[in-house]
């Protein structure tokens, strides 16, 4: 072989750089117990919407993977739900000028008149300004509304700016309007609009409501203003009561099983443009692997309980959370925790428990600094499928905070997909996981008293 020098082969590099045709993305490939678990889920479940018979097999393949991993006591906890089906959808601006618009329907939205809704598009800067709007001021029109949500490290920004989707559909429905359109809740300038669920308030008669991506949110904002804008827009989805739902619980057993449980949770139905992978085929995998790996040199002295929880994302009072506490509310747990922000690094913790319990946190806190996770000073809140549990038992909580800058480019969109996940980051949230499990499953004595719920808020 002819050896040319560093220089020449520089040279070389640069001269056929413009030609050369970029190599495609190829995502990481993971190992381990947490990338084999979202590796499958994603694979060969993909989408699982709640209450669909995806989320059934989901169940099913769940059940079945946690039994093979070692999990005992491992059952389907079945329940009932209010479900929702997408349809078909789009939408296009016709004036003051035709521009498509990439749109999706919102869970709970109702179906438009066949052959669409035609009409006036009514753009509001912010949730506050359509509040503001008279009663009966959008007779017949659709309204857009707007918001300034930008990507945060803890993702903040999807408290507030997410009532746009959650309850903006509900004030427009209430000011009369014939439909209503959403700036996605998300910080990403793809064409993809998020979708979500959204809560008609009671004695609301529920609209057609959908999301446009963040440009065509930022088109809607541009043209406003340059004439009266009409939207032509079908959303054809629509929800179906009483549909088979589940949670999937299992566990690890303890040396004491008396000793009131530590509950690890997550969400195995997913939004159905993506596959699932960060929200929350990620977290599931996270709670499992790491439960595992809490009893490496060692069964643990208190059971920890996995639950994978069934209708998270459209469940309100119906959903998985609400009907573990129902089945288990009556039995003692001590701390609840969930996964369900993605699968980024783990870079703060939130613990709240009672002043008692401070000792813990400070060996909790002492086995995560060497892992470049800080402690925050909270309140730590659980999340959706461990919040009823932990509410009605005023458990301690814990939160194992991850990065999510980029959490909600991706959340509820078809990009939710595997090669978001970095192998290295996920197994760093099972590490952070396992070393929290283990030390809080050993621990004994009275470490479910919680703070007060005044100290907590
Ligand atoms: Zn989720």
């Amino acid at each position: 072989m002819l050896r040319k020098s560093p220089q020449a082969a520089l040279l070389a590099a640069i001269a056929f750089a413009p030609f050369a045709v970029p190599a495609a993305a190829t995502p990481a490939q993971g190992t381990g117990v947490a990338w084999n678990i979202v590796e499958e889920l994603t694979t060969e479940i993909g989408p699982r919407p709640a209450g669909s018979p995806a989320e059934g097999r989901a169940r099913d393949w769940g059940a079945e993977k946690l039994k093979a991993l070692g999990f005992q006591n491992v059952r389907i906890e079945d329940f009932k739900t209010l479900a929702w089906q997408r349809g078909e959808e789009h939408a296009r601006l016709t004036a003051p000028y035709e521009q498509p618009l990439a749109i999706t329907a919102l869970g709970y939205s109702v179906p438009t008149p066949k052959g669409g809704l035609k009409a006036e598009l009514v753009y509001f800067p912010t949730l506050a300004a359509l509040e503001a709007a008279p009663d009966g001021s959008l007779k017949g029109k659709v309204a857009f509304i707007d918001h300034a949500m930008r990507r945060a490290q803890d993702g903040s920004g999807y408290g507030p700016y997410g009532d746009v989707r959650r309850k903006g559909p509900s004030v427009a429905a209430k000011k009369g309007a014939a439909g209503v359109v959403i700036r996605s809740v998300g910080t990403d300038g793809h064409r993809n609009p998020h979708t979500g669920v959204t809560v008609w308030d009671k004695g609301v008669t529920p609209i057609p409501a959908g999301a446009v991506s963040n440009p065509d949110a930022d088109l809607i904002a541009r043209i406003t203003g340059r004439g009266s804008m009409r939207i032509d827009m079908t959303l054809m989805g629509k929800p179906f009561p009483d549909a088979p739902s589940g949670n999937v619980v299992a566990e690890l057993p303890g040396r004491d099983p008396a000793l009131p449980i530590i509950l690890a949770g997550c969400h195995l139905d997913s939004w159905d443009l993506g596959t699932g992978a960060i929200d929350d085929g990620a977290g599931c995998a996270i709670v499992a692997a790491a439960a595992l790996a809490a009893q490496q040199g060692g069964q643990t002295l208190r059971t920890i309980r996995v639950l994978w929880a069934g209708n998270e994302e459209m469940g309100l009072a119906d959903g998985g959370g609400a009907h573990y506490l129902k089945l288990h509310g009556s039995e003692p747990h001590a701390i609840a925790m969930e996964s369900d922000f993605g699968a980024d690094r783990v870079w703060q913790i939130k613990f709240s428990g009672a002043p008692e319990n401070k000792e813990l946190a400070d060996k909790v806190n002492a086995a995560l600094w060497p892992m470049g996770i800080v402690p925050h000073p909270g309140p730590a809140d659980g999340g959706a499928d461990v919040g009823p549990i932990i509410a009605a038992q005023h458990l301690t909580v814990i939160d194992l905070g991850q990065d999510g800058t980029r959490y909600f480019d991706l959340h509820h969109t078809p990009d939710d997909t595997l090669d978001k996940i970095d192998p290295a980051a996920l197994q760093q949230n099972v590490d952070a996981w396992a070393a929290v499990l283990k030390i809080i499953a050993n621990e004994p004595g009275d470490i479910g008293k919680a703070a007060q719920d005044s100290d907590r808020h």
